[in-house]
């Protein structure tokens, strides 16, 4: 068996031993002589699942008492409107700071339901994440919407900014548990799964309990936040396969040492990158600027689009994927989730070195 050297943006890789996990369990999970995806939602089997993914979530990004995980559909793109349409309210504002293609979807959807306001914004044309000092909140804020990790711009916030009372809400659909974090600054997170927590099929959201109290009574019942709250994520037909693949990611995370040795990992995958993109003199170039550098997109470019067709090129010869940039960037881009191994981050330097040598 061959694995490729996976870079995919998402959907992305999964921990091997977690591919094996579940294919051992496909036709016999745990003795019940089905898989889980055949069985009720309401079973104990599956109840026990649905509770222990939540719980173990909480536990890895360290939680106090107060928040609860809620599983959803319809992608993070589908949280853009929900968020808006459970927590802003009449008189309030939403606040987003804008730094990229994810946070201005968001700030588009959040247009539709009512009024925003842009909180701060990464300048044009720079791939970097705003300082804090620039972030001015409105005292009607409803909330202030921030984007963890642009995954297409390759930009990651380094810190949060304090909020007081006004709730903190984060889309960290491409870098959840890539490291430590003080999660109780957050009044809700959320993300699609697809990228670092399993396959695509559930949105999570973990939020504060008593963040949803004031939601307006006409929000369609399956796009109201209490109605999950309320039903522990099972008022209807939950994603079941791609929740109980989150469960295994998570005991992966687990049995990796935490999100503190996932995060050591992470850091010296990218490391190996950036130095190699730094040190060519000039041949390779980060397109983020230093201090927004994320640990989980990379994102970077040749001198001419004919140098970066061959070495994609090149880089497909030799079994990696996922390597071109995004559509409406262009250019290139490592995604290095945390399931992406030192070993395919160190055969993508040696590539790099190579084309350098031979290119350069
Ligand atoms: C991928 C991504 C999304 C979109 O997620 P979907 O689940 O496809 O809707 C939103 N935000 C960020 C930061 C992403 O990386």
């Amino acid at each position: 068996m061959t694995r490729a050297y996976n870079f995919n943006a998402g959907p992305a890789a999964l921990p091997l031993e977690v591919l094996q996990k579940a294919q051992e369990e496909i036709v016999d999970f745990k003795g019940i002589g089905m898989s889980i995806m055949e069985v009720s939602h309401r079973s104990k089997e599956y109840e026990a699942v649905n509770d222990e993914t939540q719980q173990l979530l909480l536990e890895l990004l360290e939680l106090p008492a107060g928040y609860k995980v809620l599983f959803l559909q319809g992608g993070a793109s589908t949280q853009f409107a929900m968020l808006p349409m459970n927590l802003l309210t009449a008189g309030k504002v939403g606040s987003y700071v804008m730094t990229g293609s994810w946070a201005e979807k968001a700030i588009q959807e959040a247009k539709l339901i009512g009024e925003t306001h842009i909180a701060a914004s990464s300048k044009e044309g720079v791939l970097h994440i705003p300082a804090l000092s620039e972030i001015e909140i409105p005292e009607n804020a409803a909330y202030l919407h921030v984007t963890s990790n642009e995954t297409i711009a390759g930009t990651q916030y380094q810190e949060f900014p304090d909020t007081g009372s006004i709730p903190l809400v984060s889309d960290m659909s491409s870098d959840i548990l890539s490291r430590r974090i003080d999660a109780s600054k957050f009044s809700l997170i959320y993300a699609g799964a697809q990228k670092n927590l399993g396959p695509s099929g559930v949105t999570i959201v973990v939020a504060k309990e008593d963040l949803f109290n004031n939601a307006p009574k006409t929000i369609p019942t399956m796009l109201r936040y209490s109605t999950y709250l309320k039903n522990n994520s099972l008022y209807n037909t939950p994603p079941v396969y791609s929740i109980y693949m989150v469960n295994l990611v998570l005991k992966w995370v687990k049995e990796q040492g935490g999100v503190a040795a996932v995060e050591k990992a992470n850091r010296e995958k990218t490391d190996l990158i950036y130095n190699v993109l730094d040190n060519s003199g000039g041949f390779y170039e980060g397109l983020a600027q230093k201090d927004s550098r994320s640990i989980m997109n990379v994102t970077f470019k040749l001198q001419t689009e004919e140098l970066e067709k061959e070495f994609l090129a090149l880089a497909k010869k030799n079994g990696f994927v996922g390597l071109g940039g995004h559509r409406s960037v262009g250019h290139l881009r490592a995604s290095t989730y945390n399931a992406v191994p030192y070993a395919s981050c160190k055969a993508l330097v040696d590539l790099l070195d190579e084309f350098k040598r031979t290119h350069g």
